[in-house]
């Protein structure tokens, strides 16, 4: 059995699509769904883990869903708070789905707790400061 954890980032056009369910029958991947934020026609994430046979069916899995504009990493990368540039505004706190990003009171400072995060990204697309960030713990490409 092969299994890992990858994370979806869904545009708009694609969010109202079942495709996720398509991976059982098309390629009898079993999957489960550890975190998700999804919306019709918004952007969305989901941190997923799917599970095949052999690692052949996993790749053509994770094809499929590149295939119709999914983009798959891995949580072989990890988020970063640039502290220096953080300004504590609070904007990342409202798309935060896990809380790993929250507001300490009643200082009124953003603490990252990293061990939170599902690396969903959304506070890099949010960040007016850019205070967010990734970077690659290794090279690891999903397929
Ligand atoms: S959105 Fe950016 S600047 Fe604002 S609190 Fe979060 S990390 Fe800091
Ligand atoms: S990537 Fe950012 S928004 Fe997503 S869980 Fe981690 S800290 Fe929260």
């Amino acid at each position: 059995m092969y299994s890992k954890i990858v994370i979806l980032h869904f545009p708009p056009e694609v969010a109202q699509n079942a495709l996720v369910c398509q991976l059982t029958k098309k390629f009898d991947l079993m999957f489960n769904i550890l975190s998700a934020k999804i919306s019709s026609r918004k952007e969305g994430y989901m941190v997923l883990e799917i599970s095949s046979a052999n690692r052949s069916g996993f790749n053509k899995g994770v094809k499929f869903l590149k295939d119709q504009g999914i983009k798959v990493s891995s949580p072989e990368h990890e988020i970063f708070k640039d502290e220096e540039i953080c300004t504590h505004c609070g904007a990342c706190t409202a798309v935060c789905p896990t809380e790993a990003l929250h507001i300490q009171r009643p200082e009124m400072q953003v603490l990252f707790d990293k061990e939170k995060c599902s690396v969903c990204e959304l506070c890099i697309l949010t960040c007016p400061s850019r205070a967010m960030g990734l970077f690659s713990k290794n090279t690891e490409e999903v397929v």
